[in-house]
């Protein structure tokens, strides 16, 4: 075996990736080998580096969905043995206005005739899209949720669990809060509120799960369970849980069961509205 395959087989047991997904989905810190960093126009000639079209969300209210974003940067960047520094500038498609920029460092790895690419930062910051439904539940707390999401795509499991942890029980009030909004429109039991109520006053999230107990309208049951008892047994068994992977597993499952629920109360809450604007307006046109 040459020296160049030898290498390539060592390198590929990390597996090569695209170079748009490197950008768009992978968080940054690690040196990654990347399949189509660059392109040569003829076979001994310096592999130019390429600017791929990417798929992300667009946050502007006329787009407000996955969009192309494309490089306008006509400049051609050559690419070499030695580590280069490099800002990469996209727009969306669509509207023009939403921007994204890369900070990588790219270099061609002779050897095994492949590129490779580190991500130094982005901005806006790396992480996932959390529904805007969602971040209507996570009052003043939304930072450490989508810090709690930033640990969760990058596998750190126990962090992840801390900040979701700690996003759940100082939001115990407001979740509340949302639930008897939600009981109140759909003309629920006055005990379920005074339980709801009392929950509230409860300083531990456990505790008030206990005394919530069945006091939940049927539209937030999560395949039959309350979620926030769901959530509290995640809670507990986090609290012996000792590696990421473990608690990878139940920090994914905890921002689920979260998310579920806030996407239930909006949509209770919007079903009811809807509800009320048919009665009326039945009852206006009598
Ligand atoms: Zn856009």
């Amino acid at each position: 075996m040459n020296t160049a395959a030898a290498a390539k087989q060592n390198l590929t047991r990390i597996e090569a990736v695209k170079f748009e997904d490197f950008l768009s989905k992978y968080p940054p810190g690690e040196v990654q080998a990347i399949t189509n960093l660059g392109i040569s126009r003829s076979p001994n000639s310096t592999p130019i580096l390429i600017k791929p079209r990417l798929k992300l969300h667009c946050p502007n209210s006329i787009c407000s969905g996955v969009r192309f974003f494309d490089s306008y940067q006509t400049k051609k960047v050559p690419l070499s043995e030695k580590w280069a520094r490099i800002f990469l500038h996209y727009s969306c498609a669509n509207c023009r206005t939403h921007s994204k920029i890369y900070a990588i460092m790219a270099r061609w790895n002779t050897d095994i005739d492949e590129g490779e690419a580190i991500k130094v930062g982005e901005w806006p910051p790396f992480g996932p899209k959390v529904s805007a439904r969602v971040i209507s539940i996570l009052g003043e707390n939304k930072d450490l949720f989508l810090m709690g999401r930033r640990s969760e795509v990058q596998g750190l499991g126990i962090g992840a669990l801390a900040y979701y942890r700690k996003v759940i029980e100082n939001q115990k009030d407001l979740i509340i809060d949302e639930i008897i909004r939600v009981v109140r429109r759909t003309g629920t039991s006055e005990t379920h509120i005074e339980k709801l109520k009392s929950a509230k006053m409860e300083n531990a999230f456990k505790d008030a799960v206990e005394l919530i107990g069945d006091a939940l309208p049927q539209a937030l049951l999560i395949n039959g369970y309350n979620p926030l008892a769901l959530m509290d047994q995640a809670i507990s068994k986090g609290s012996y849980v000792d590696n990421d992977i473990d608690a990878l597993k139940l920090a994914t499952a905890l921002r689920r069961i979260l998310s579920e629920l806030a996407e239930r109360v909006v949509r209770a809450l919007e079903d009811q509205t809807d509800l009320d604007e048919a009665v009326n307006f039945i009852l206006q046109h009598d």
